[in-house]
């Protein structure tokens, strides 16, 4: 079919060439272009999957052949039948593979600043669309191709951040925000969990609507000097993928190889730095699912700024140009330019869809075969099962967690019966995963406990093949997280079947918690459970309608119950009682009615100023711990280097949070000057680091999260020291781990947590109090780790020196207080059993 003749080349809609010096497409241009080619060729449709965060719409577009086109409904559910294997012999699989169409799913952009892949996408797609060429019309024939811009936000913040300052001293200075309003860089840790609307927007289009084959995730950059990166994948690879998975990656790997080679594109490279061992990426949380996840890495420089590399630029041991088995056509340096890395996009992409065209049948039988294979196995080991006790501590933050995974394409079903398994009695209403279903790898990887392997141990098997960092001295971390088991960071109980079960069940659509209710008679009070993280919601909207909110300081008794420290008390002559059953019913909350003011003393909770301290060199935790604040509804106010350079915070803050960032000492200094437009230059200063000292002088609070603890006690005299600021890697390694920790529960900033509870372990503090100076009041502990070895999920090395060590400060300062949290209570959104610390530290905060 052809309209070719009349299709407009990119260039004639953009005004540039794509990949062109200097010049960048925005998200708006490039869909108004793919808007052109769907109206202009039946090659090519336009579908929206959502929104983004800014609210703009995401679309994506699919790209075949008219006749392919026209049929995409049949093909899909082929791919999803496949895909998913239930009620398909081995004979029906084989039968389907033949008529079916292998789905590649393409998406670019995900980093916006990494620029080259999006615009990849333009040139790719009115390549497919117009092309005359056998071997384009054979991909076209055998495939089908969802091409996608993962971050359009990002994808414009970029471009009109960089076209103004090009041909200033500041083209190419980096973006003063995240690229994504709340993630950044981490929107490509958010895939296992789905924190993110664009992450449900994708993983929904992956995991319940199409059931691609073959995933590319395009990024930039490759290990300098090499011009791209490929699979094969480096060291550790996850156990929780099918190996052909594994097989399918490397012979994609090599044929993209072989490509760049047959084009004279030079620089191709596998094999080292990018392992598959954490399955947050957009890439590897598929690998699970049975699709084979192919990640690129293109050389960029800046934006769409060339530049030009000699040999000397080289790191010395790439200087000779050694050929070697992953890296056999080494690049020889010139110029690099948007144009390049384009190209390079498009090469890769093409060697994917021409792969897929050569082996349609293999992929999509071979999909069937690992679901099957892996429903097999679990028939017959275990885990049989997981199993989710319904009475949980935080109902909501169970049902959250287990509606994410159903997103995520697992099944999960509600016993209509009582069962028993291991020994264990579990009532009718259970939940359960059981295991023999084709995405069950998935919900074992990020359910089970991770045992990072020490790489070691395999010196015929990886050493060499990774980053050689990784051997010297102390064992090594991934390039990642290496412990993540969601359960735990969710604080949500879960039990596996290692026996067999199988009682009468249910499957559901969403798994909704208990339905909340006001209990009692509220002559005096209601009464809320500090447990749960809908507590806190509950307690913004009180306080947001003028409620009165109190905290009590010592466990009472009222109506035949005990009920603990921290207990939220709200005085019932400040609410009405249907504001209350609304708020029950809402947040699915449990609310008890006393008539009677219980014996024990209480804190007065008030609404809070809260500042959120916002760098220009941005911090994904400062997003990450926005996005958390908007969920559980606290108001907030960002504020910039100038507000507190201009001081007089207690004005207008109760409480001022510095979150954390990558280098503490950076809060002070900012970007240094000529670095970037004067606007974002200099930091907080000290000038700004005395005015936060006088703030809490004067009564407010400040806190400090993870490794910004380090400018607190560096700067502010306090009488603690972190004792891992100096230490060395062969004494103490832990990145991306779980710990087990103990909480003082008694003190208002651990309310409502447990005794002993996992947290995130990632470039974290540990506290040693120091003998303090008479005038001051003694710091408090709030927080420790056990006097044995804390790790509860992936790796720790030297754990000695942190046990007992503690992790939570709450240091009086003046007439205010300093908050010091040591670990990633937030950390990317995740761990859902330990946001109530930062919470209940910014209402303690207020509390005089
Ligand atoms: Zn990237």
């Amino acid at each position: 079919m052809g309209f070719s003749q009349s299709i407009p080349k990119p260039e004639d809609i953009l005004g540039f060439k794509v990949g062109a010096d200097y010049h960048l497409a925005t998200y708006t241009q490039a869909i108004d272009y793919l808007k052109i080619l769907a109206k202009n060729s039946e090659r090519i449709k336009l579908f929206d999957m959502g929104e983004t965060s800014m609210g703009q719409t995401m679309v994506y577009a699919v790209i075949s052949s008219s006749e392919n086109i026209a049929q995409l409904d049949k093909y899909k559910q082929i791919s999803k039948k496949l895909s998913l294997v239930k009620g398909l012999s081995l004979q029906e699989a084989k039968k389907l593979a033949q008529q079916g169409k292998p789905i590649v799913y393409i998406d670019a952009g995900l980093h916006a600043s990494e620029c080259a892949p999006a615009q990849h996408n333009i040139q790719l797609a009115y390549n497919l669309v117009t092309t005359k060429d056998p071997k384009t019309l054979r991909i076209l024939k055998n495939v089908i191709i969802l091409l996608v811009l993962a971050n359009p936000d990002g994808m414009n913040l970029l471009a009109e951040w960089y076209h103004p300052n090009v041909g200033t001293p500041y083209e190419v200075s980096s973006m003063p925000w995240l690229y994504h309003k709340y993630a950044g860089h981490d929107n490509n840790r958010d895939s296992y969990i789905v924190n993110l609307i664009e992450t449900q927007n994708l993983s929904r289009l992956v995991n319940k609507e199409w059931y691609p084959v073959i995933l590319h995730n395009h990024h930039q950059t490759a290990p300098f000097p090499a011009r791209i990166w490929t699979p094969p994948n480096s060291e550790p690879t996850n156990p929780n993928v099918h190996s052909l998975i594994v097989r399918w990656q490397n012979l994609i790997g090599s044929a993209m190889g072989a490509a760049f080679d047959t084009e004279g594109k030079e620089g191709a490279i596998s094999r080292l730095i990018f392992d598959t061992w954490y399955p947050g990426y957009v890439t590897q949380v598929v690998d699970s699912h049975n699709i084979i996840s192919i990640l690129t890495e293109t050389a960029l420089y800046r934006y769409a700024t060339p530049h030009f590399y000699t040999i000397r630029d080289f790191p010395k041991q790439y200087q000779d140009l050694t050929m070697s088995a992953f890296y056999p056509n080494p690049w020889k340096g010139g110029w690099w330019r948007l144009k390049d890395a384009v190209d390079y996009c498009l090469t890769a992409s093409m060697a994917i869809l021409d792969v897929a065209s050569k082996y349609p049948r293999e992929l999509l039988f071979n999909k069937y075969k690992m679901g099957f294979d892996i429903i097999e196995r679990f028939s017959k080991e275990p885990p049989y099962a997981w199993i989710i006790p319904k009475n949980q501590r935080d109902p909501g933050t169970a049902s959250l967690l287990l509606n994410r995974m159903i997103l995520l394409g697992i099944d999960i079903f509600e016993s209509n019966e009582a069962f028993s398994c291991d020994g264990i009695k579990y009532p009718a209403g259970t939940y359960l995963i059981p295991m023999t279903q084709p995405f069950a790898l998935f919900i074992k990887n990020v359910f089970e406990e991770q045992q990072y392997p020490d790489l070691r141990k395999y010196p015929d098997l990886w050493q060499g093949l990774v980053n050689p960092k990784k051997f010297e001295g102390a064992p090594f971390e991934s390039y990642d997280m290496m412990g993540w088991t969601l359960p735990y960071q969710c604080g949500v109980e879960v039990f596996t079947a290692n026996s067999p079960v199988n009682p009468q069940m249910s499957l559901l659509k969403e798994v909704k918690p208990e339905q909340g209710n006001v209990k009692g008679k509220a002559n005096y009070a209601y009464l809320i459970s500090h447990e749960t993280n809908a507590s806190f919601t509950a307690t913004n909207r009180i306080l947001k309608q003028g409620g009165k909110v109190f905290w009590a300081k010592e466990p009472f008794s009222a109506n035949n119950n005990r009920f603990p420290e921290g207990t939220i008390i709200i005085p019932s002559n400040s609410v009405r009682r249907t504001f209350m059953e609304k708020l029950a019913k809402d947040l699915y909350l449990k609310i008890s009615g006393i008539s009677k003011k219980p014996k024990g003393t209480t804190y007065a909770i008030k609404k809070i100023r809260l500042g959120m301290y916002k760098s220009w060199i941005p911090s994904v935790e400062e997003g990450w711990t926005r996005l958390i604040f908007e969920k559980y509804e606290f108001p907030y106010f960002s504020i910039y280097d100038a507000d507190i350079r201009a001081g007089n915070l207690e004005k207008s803050y109760d409480v001022v949070i510095i979150p954390d960032t990558y280098r503490p000492e950076m809060v002070i200094n900012g970007y240094s000057k000529g670095t970037m437009p004067p606007k974002y230059v200099g930091g907080i200063t000290l000038n700004g680091l005395r005015n936060l000292k006088q703030f809490v002088e004067n009564g407010g609070t400040l806190i400090f999260m993870n490794s910004v603890c380090n400018l607190a006690i560096d700067h502010f005299g306090l009488p603690a020291r972190n004792i891992l600021k100096k230490i060395k890697r062969e004494e103490f390694v832990c990145e991306g781990s779980l710990l087990r920790m103990e909480f003082d529960t008694g003190h208002p900033i651990a309310y409502g947590m447990q005794k002993e509870t996992a947290t995130v372990f990632a470039d974290s503090c540990v506290f040693e109090i120091l003998p303090s100076f008479k005038e001051r009041k003694e710091p408090k502990s709030v927080a420790k780790y056990p006097d044995e070895n804390p790790l509860m999920s992936g790796w720790i090395y030297g754990d000695k020196i942190i046990r007992q060590k503690t992790t939570i400060l709450d240091v009086p300062y003046g007439n205010g207080k300093i908050i010091l949290l040591g670990f990633p209570v937030q950390f990317r959104a995740q761990p859902y059993g330990t946001f109530k610390i930062l919470f209940n530290s910014i209402f303690y905060g207020g509390i005089e």
